[in-house]
């Protein structure tokens, strides 16, 4: 009983202090920050960074359970939300997952405007000019090929961004956004395959159809473990990599059958299989940087809570794959209208 006022006084003496120090901090703070209340941070005793509009920045011990995902990344996390407006509005603050959030939604951005004037203003008229007009004209399967795949470029990085966005909501909606992020990426896959099928095997439809429901019962399989509760656990990280890895190559199986029936030259230059190589490193990369959470595993956590941790760079891995693939695909299609195919077999 006797020791209890004495810690008691010690923790008062020691809160005084606290608070006398937080009193400078925050007469300082609002010095410095009056013509930018929006945005001031105000450093309580806790430890806590609130911003103005109650966001709360916490570091990992901080955080609730279920948002603990990456123990590498220690601070920079926005606290459980309970609003879609104060996530909105994290969007112009530095957290641990703005630059996921931005790394996505700006070349959505550019996909969406490519999805929308691409092959109307650009891609039609630029054939003609190529080709001339007995070869540059566009039909209508061209059409959809061509923008089914800009459709799955845009869906999958802007449902990506939104997941990052939402994820500090609460539990509940950051599982429904993360499993609308694994479906943007099966549809990413799907469209990147089926695209590319046509112009591999546009004049043998049959092994075109046969390919395209290969892959679409892929995807469906891949999207019914997606929207499995279990599969979205965080002990799973290296499972769902290896899933989308494992779904992505099959989309071998065409290239070597066409590579049989074709022969090997006219297999790339059929599918301009110089970018497609581009293509799968970029991808392969990225998942495996991301399932084994390179680099942040090699350092103590925090050093890489706000820059070039594993899923930025899987992020970036993941752009600069659909990159490759786009250009894989207009240059497939241009080889196509050029005519220059012919059966080996
Ligand atoms: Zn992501």
């Amino acid at each position: 009983m006797s020791t209890r006022p004495r810690t008691s006084s010690v923790v008062s003496a020691s809160s005084i202090v606290v608070s006398i120090q937080d009193y400078k901090d925050i007469k300082t703070s609002n010095v410095v920050n009056r013509k930018r209340r929006a945005s001031s941070i105000v450093v309580t005793a806790v430890g806590e960074k609130e911003l103005i509009d109650d966001i709360k920045i916490v570091n990992w011990t901080q955080l609730n359970e279920w948002q603990q995902d990456n123990e590498f990344i220690y601070d920079g996390y926005v606290q459980e939300t309970n609003s879609v407006t104060k996530c909105m509005k994290s969007l112009k603050m530095m957290h641990n997952e703005t630059i996921n959030i931005w790394t996505h939604l700006i070349p959505s951005f550019f996909y969406l405007l490519l999805l929308i004037f691409f092959t109307d203003f650009m891609l039609e008229k630029k054939l003609t000019q190529i080709l001339g007009s007995d070869h540059g004209a566009m039909d209508t399967i061209d059409y959809i090929m061509v923008n089914i795949f800009l459709l799955g470029a845009f869906l999958c990085l802007f449902c990506s961004s939104c997941f990052h966005c939402f994820k500090q909501h609460s539990e509940n909606i950051s599982n429904l956004w993360s499993k609308a992020d694994y479906m943007g990426i099966i549809i990413l896959i799907s469209t990147s395959i089926i695209s590319l099928l046509y112009y591999g095997f546009h004049d043998n439809l049959f092994l075109c159809k046969l390919f395209t429901i290969l892959t679409t019962i892929f995807g469906a399989t891949c999207g019914v473990f997606v929207l499995n509760d279990r599969f979205n656990h965080k002990d799973w990280k290296a499972v769902r990599a290896s899933f989308f890895i494992m779904f992505a190559a099959s989309g071998l199986l065409p290239i070597i059958t066409g590579c049989f029936y074709f022969g090997i030259q006219e297999a790339i230059n059929r599918v301009q299989l110089g970018f497609v190589f581009y293509e799968a490193v970029c991808y392969i990369a990225g998942a495996l940087i991301y399932g084994f959470k390179v680099p942040e595993c090699f350092y103590k956590p925090g050093k890489f809570d706000y820059f070039f941790n594993s899923h930025q760079i899987f992020h970036v891995c993941c752009v600069a794959g659909s990159i490759f693939h786009f250009k894989a695909l207009i240059a497939s299609f241009v080889h196509a209208k050029i005519g220059k195919h012919s059966i080996a077999a």
